[in-house]
């Protein structure tokens, strides 16, 4: 109060400390007393959900009681209660059909009664339907009959309001905006004379009892005959930023059903959040690309009068909404909003190569048909022209433009006028330049394409046209990307044998933990075996769910095309296949796999030892995609030899010689053979009953998985080479070649005597190993594929291998004698599917 004391004095210029003390306060009542008594008005505008009948008006009456006990000087602007307005629409297309509107009428009246108890509406259906019976008789209507129409929406919604309220002691008054809001006659979109609509709306508001609660029609005016005339759909928001500007209000509140203005459309992004703040020109960017939240224009009349616009749930009361103002918000994106429904409409020709005025004349045409362009596209040779219009107005838009460019159609210089339906368009508001490319390539990485994209120079806004069948995805991909949220793969497993059942097993496991440290959130939505597929948008075997037991009894009949189409239905992104069958028919599908949008991995080594034209093919159709394909477990499992050769062959690197024990299973039978005194045919019962070979234990024994191993790493330095041209020696005697699996078991012991034989004839510091070898001059067309089994000394590096472990020795031109060695498990479920969830990793974070 010293403060205050010392404000006075030098104030008022007299000595203030000599007044007796209650002669002060009765000063300083009288200075202070007018200025409290004239806090500003706040305006709050009702949106037709919250007016609803139902929960939504009691809440309404609640907000407004609690305002008026605060002493909140308030000025309410309401829609149209529900969806009214689209119903009245309804009706008029109806009625001008000469088909029968009344039932829809009745409806109609029976909504908007449904809270009153008294038949104060009466005059007003009255007068409706004699406009719908007018209309029913001449079959046809004009935009002014329909502006009137569709004025009772918020006139009926006012009148029921302010009965409403006043049966709750709080006092109402209607003011009619239709006697206030000046604007010209462009009826269905009038545009506002602010000075002479101020005037009125500041004589009604000033000559109510300030008690009274003015409740203004939103939406609609009149133009200088009194003829009614509406702002636009979802107008009454413009409505009351014009008022609450009129009025010099404290804040404008505008009472919705949803909590505020989300980074994108919540029912399209689950993962949206609410925005806190906006700024203004931020608001004004989101307001004018198709947040339906905020009518194009109602941020403008906001700006000048400095007033916050707060948008707030009518439906929860503690919500703090998102609040709009002058405050500068942080850089950065805020919000991703939608146009659903628009046409590209695309004009070609030759002509109008360098032609002045060709602009002018496509926005004169459009604009004479009352038509508004939102995007405008123009190559710099301006060989195309291509516009962006809401999809009603397209079909006038390209008979408009048809008849504009008659004499240029023949003349040649336009070819073509045409229209690109379905199509929407997402605006990334707060998005410049600089880091475009980062949502984009998320785009382009799903394989969607926009048809064009427009940025505006001034406030920070990137507009992208796309297929309305891609709009969901794009959505939730460029959200994913921008705010920073998990990133959504989708993977399909084939194959639930031994590494494909482990990976399920470990993705299912670890996916929380790598949600939280990575922002990568994995699931299976696909699982297939050879028999049956099972299908999961939400992800397979979460919510403990089993997902064998889930395949085997949900499972349906395995249908590739039925898999895209379900992945292209539930939108889902970033799509890899994962193929851990042993299976050559199923690798022919890979390339289809890839045109759907999947990049690919696999622990499956066929694909990579197909014949050379088909290997090739598969790589062209992933480079023509933009598709990834990795298989790091093809050789030595988990080990990671081909991305260290990759690496080295693509670092320039000449590589020599790869030498090894490439196969974990002859690997474990040799070790064991080598040093233990039981038969060969025991040591392989083992291998097999300990997972280590391959169900036919031949297909070990054969050296074709060695020879496959060595094809691979031949391609991966660029070698022709083809499976067949491999020196591969095959274990098994051609006898036992000959037989079935169970037939060759039976006989098993027949290799007995052949493999102790070999075993003597090995010196004491001799072991048993089965080497490949890929040798031969490596900057050749083709390098030289051998494998067989050897001797070699227990000392030397392959001689020191144990159990199932593999060995590489890569030999290379500057390490010289010195072979990089990589030596670990190279076989076995787990560390396999460890390597396959390496590579899916991998591909994520390239991508
Ligand atoms: N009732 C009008 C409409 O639905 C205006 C509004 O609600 O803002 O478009
Ligand atoms: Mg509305």
């Amino acid at each position: 109060s010293n403060v205050t004391y010392g404000e006075i004095t030098s104030v008022h210029g007299h000595d203030a400390f000599l007044l007796e003390f209650e002669q002060l306060e009765v000063l300083l009542a009288g200075i202070f007393k007018p200025q409290v008594a004239a806090a500003k008005v706040q305006v709050l505008k009702f949106g037709g959900t919250s007016l609803a009948n139902g929960e939504g008006l009691s809440k309404v009456i609640e907000i407004v009681g609690a305002k008026k006990a605060a002493q909140q000087p308030i000025a309410l602007v309401v829609s149209a209660r529900d969806n009214a307005t689209d119903q009245l629409e309804r009706l008029l297309a109806l009625a001008s059909q000469g088909q029968d509107y009344h039932p829809a009428l009745d409806f109609f009246k029976a909504q908007q009664t449904k809270p009153l108890k008294e038949s104060i509406l009466a005059h007003d259906f009255e007068q409706l339907s004699q406009i719908l019976a007018g209309v029913a008789l001449i079959k046809d209507y004009s935009e002014k009959t329909k502006d009137q129409v569709l004025s009772f929406g918020e006139l009926l919604s006012a009148k029921t309001l302010v009965y409403l309220l006043s049966q709750q002691g709080l006092d109402a008054q209607l003011l009619d905006t239709r006697a206030l809001i000046k604007t010209n006659s462009d009826f269905g979109n009038a545009s506002v004379k602010e000075a002479l609509s101020k005037k009125a709306v500041l004589a009604a508001y000033e000559a109510l009892d300030p008690h009274i609660i003015p409740v203004f029609t939103g939406f609609i005016a009149a133009n200088e005959k009194g003829e009614t005339t509406t702002l636009g759909r979802n107008g009454s928001n413009y409505s009351a930023a014009l008022i609450a500007s009129f009025l010099d209000a404290g804040e404008l509140q505008n009472f919705t059903h949803v909590d505020g203005i989300y980074t994108a459309d919540p029912s399209l992004v689950a993962e949206a959040e609410k925005i806190a703040a906006l700024s203004y020109s931020e608001a004004n960017e989101l307001a004018n690309f198709g947040a339906t939240i905020l009518h194009a224009k109602t941020i403008i009349p906001l700006i000048e009068k400095n007033i916050p616009l707060r948008i707030l749930n009518t439906f929860k009361a503690d919500n703090e909404g998102t609040l709009i103002s002058a405050t500068p918000t942080e850089a950065g994106i805020k919000s991703l909003s939608v146009i659903a429904d628009v046409t590209l409409i695309n004009i070609e020709g030759r002509g109008l190569l360098g032609k002045a005025g060709v602009d002018a004349r496509i926005f004169k045409t459009l604009g004479n048909a009352h038509i508004s362009v939102s995007i405008i596209s123009q190559g710099s040779s301006e060989r195309g022209i291509g516009l962006v219009v809401a999809a009603k107005d397209a079909t006038e838009a390209i008979i408009s433009l048809e008849r504009e460019f008659e004499q240029d159609f023949y003349a040649q210089d336009v070819n073509r006028i045409y229209a690109v339906d379905q199509v929407s368009v997402i605006s990334i508001v707060g998005q410049d330049l600089s880091s475009f490319h980062k949502p984009y390539n998320a785009l382009i990485k799903n394989q969607i394409v926009p048809l064009l994209f427009n940025n505006t120079v001034t406030g920070k806004n990137v507009s992208l046209v796309l297929l309305k069948k891609d709009l969901n995805k794009a959505l939730n991909v460029m959200h994913a990307q921008i705010f920073g949220q998990p990133k959504k793969v989708n993977i399909a497993v084939v194959g639930v044998g031994q590494v494909g059942g482990a990976l399920i097993d470990q993705i299912l496991k670890t996916a929380p933990q790598i949600e939280a440290r990575k922002g990568i959130k994995l699931q299976v939505f696909a699982l297939l075996n050879s028999k049956k597929m099972l299908l999961n948008a939400q992800g397979i075997g979460t919510a403990s769910q089993d997902w064998r037991s889930a395949l085997t009894t949900l499972g349906e009949a395995v249908h590739f095309e039925k898999l895209f189409s379900y992945a292209q239905e539930q939108h889902l992104e970033n799509l890899i296949l994962v193929d851990n069958t042993a299976s050559t028919p199923f690798v022919q599908h890979y390339e289809h796999f890839v045109r759907n949008g999947f990049d690919l991995v696999s622990s499956n080594k066929i694909a990579n030892t197909l014949p050379f034209n088909q290997y090739k093919s598969l790589r062209e159709t992933l480079g023509e995609h933009q598709k990834q394909y990795l298989y790091e477990t093809n050789v030595g499992a988990g080990l990671p030899l081909i991305d260290t050769i990759k690496l080295l062959h693509l670092s320039g690197e000449n590589i020599t010689q790869i030498k090894g024990v490439f196969s974990g299973s002859l690997s474990y039978i040799f070790n064991t053979f080598s040093t233990a005194e039981i038969p060969f045919s025991q040591v392989v019962k083992e291998a097999l009953h300990n997972g280590y070979t391959e169900p036919d234990p031949r297909e070990d024994l054969s050296g074709n998985d060695v020879g496959r191993k060595l094809l691979i790493l031949a391609r991966e330095l660029d070698l022709k080479n083809e499976f067949s041209e491999g020196v591969i020696e095959n274990l098994i005697p051609e006898e036992l070649q000959v037989l079935d699996a169970p037939g060759f078991l039976a006989q098993i012991s027949k290799l007995d005597p052949i493999f102790a034989e070999i075993k003597a004839g090995l010196a004491p510091d001799e072991v048993l190993r089965y080497v490949g070898i890929l040798g031969g001059d490596l900057q050749k067309e083709k390098g030289q594929l051998s494998a067989g089994l050897c001797k070699v000394p227990k000392q030397s590096p392959l001689g020191q291998v144990k159990g199932a472990d593999s060995i590489i020795e890569i030999y290379t031109e500057s390490y010289g004698d010195q072979p990089i060695v990589i030596q670990g498990a190279g076989a076995g479920a787990t560390v396999t599917a460890r390597g396959v969830f390496g590579d899916i990793l991998r591909i994520v974070e390239k991508n």
